[in-house]
């Protein structure tokens, strides 16, 4: 008979951890060591890394956000000049605050034309035929009877001229330019210079006079030479005129030079004029001719 086998319960026992040899746990120790000085120095890194991004990174923010405050303010500028330009019409005509001077001291010339509806003043006619504005025949007469107190014989050659007589000798003009081969235009230019265009001339405000030494009567530069035309310049403006178109004043007046052609303005004006060297422009409008 088999024997039984007796079992005898003796409880369950985890079994021991074999123990380590000394040695492997020092080993052991120092691993530990090692890793947790890797770790700390890791995390140093990572603590480093973590700031230094923000730092970097709130720097880039802020360079944006620079640029977008650049952007934005060319942006406005850019609008900003876009409405001004907008607002401004492309060109505004100057409109100058046109002075009126006294009837003695109007001017006449390319730009300033004879207004609509001009009435022509009342005229004194002279013996010779030739008239003026009744208010400067007396500083006419007074001239003339002065230069021929100096034993000088000025002649009236030209003086008081209607619109048609304006534009028959400005015709007579462009004619003579277009025979030397001009064309229209180019006539109407060359002649401007010597002829005024009608509603542009002094002659018809019946202030300006054209005299002549009776000695040579043609109307060119030599007149200038002549005892009337020394006389006159030098004392025109005692008695109220000037020599209206000087040879160095054309490129103001527009107009050649004519020393034949007197303008009363009235004494006072005249002795600036003349004293000053200056033409009517001039003196009208300072500001312009500075
Ligand atoms: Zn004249």
């Amino acid at each position: 008979m088999p024997r039984k086998r007796r079992y005898r319960f003796v409880g369950w026992q985890a079994p021991s951890r074999p123990k380590r040899h000394p040695h492997v746990q020092q080993l052991r120790k120092k691993k530990m060591t090692v890793l947790c000085i890797l770790g700390s120095i890791a995390m140093v890194f990572f603590l480093f890394g973590f700031l230094g991004g923000r730092i970097s990174g709130v720097r880039v923010a802020k360079q944006y956000l620079a640029q977008l405050d650049e952007t934005k303010i060319a942006l406005q500028q850019t609008e900003d000049a876009l409405l001004e330009a907008q607002s401004v019409p492309e060109e505004v005509p100057v409109m100058r605050e046109e002075i009126v001077y006294p009837w003695n001291l109007m001017l006449i010339n390319a730009q300033h034309p004879l207004q609509d509806g001009y009435v022509v003043p009342e005229q004194t006619i002279l013996a010779s035929g030739h008239s003026i504005d009744e208010r400067a025949y007396p500083a006419l007469q007074d001239m003339m009877d002065g230069a021929r107190a100096a034993g000088l014989e000025p002649l009236i050659c030209s003086s008081f001229r209607t619109e048609e007589k304006q534009q028959e000798l400005f015709e007579a003009k462009v004619q003579y330019y277009m025979d030397q081969g001009q064309d229209r235009a180019q006539a109407e230019e060359s002649a401007t210079y010597w002829v005024q265009r009608p509603g542009t001339s002094e002659h018809q405000m019946a202030l300006a006079v054209d005299i002549v030494d009776s000695s040579y009567q043609l109307l060119d530069e030599a007149q200038e030479q002549t005892p009337v035309q020394i006389w006159l310049m030098e004392h025109c403006a005692e008695y109220g005129f000037i020599l209206r178109y000087p040879t160095d004043k054309s490129d103001i007046t527009g107009v050649g030079y004519e020393p034949w052609h007197y303008r009363y303005v009235g004494v006072e004006a005249a002795q600036e004029i003349m004293g000053q060297g200056i033409c009517l422009e001039e003196y009208l409008y300072p500001d312009q001719y500075e």
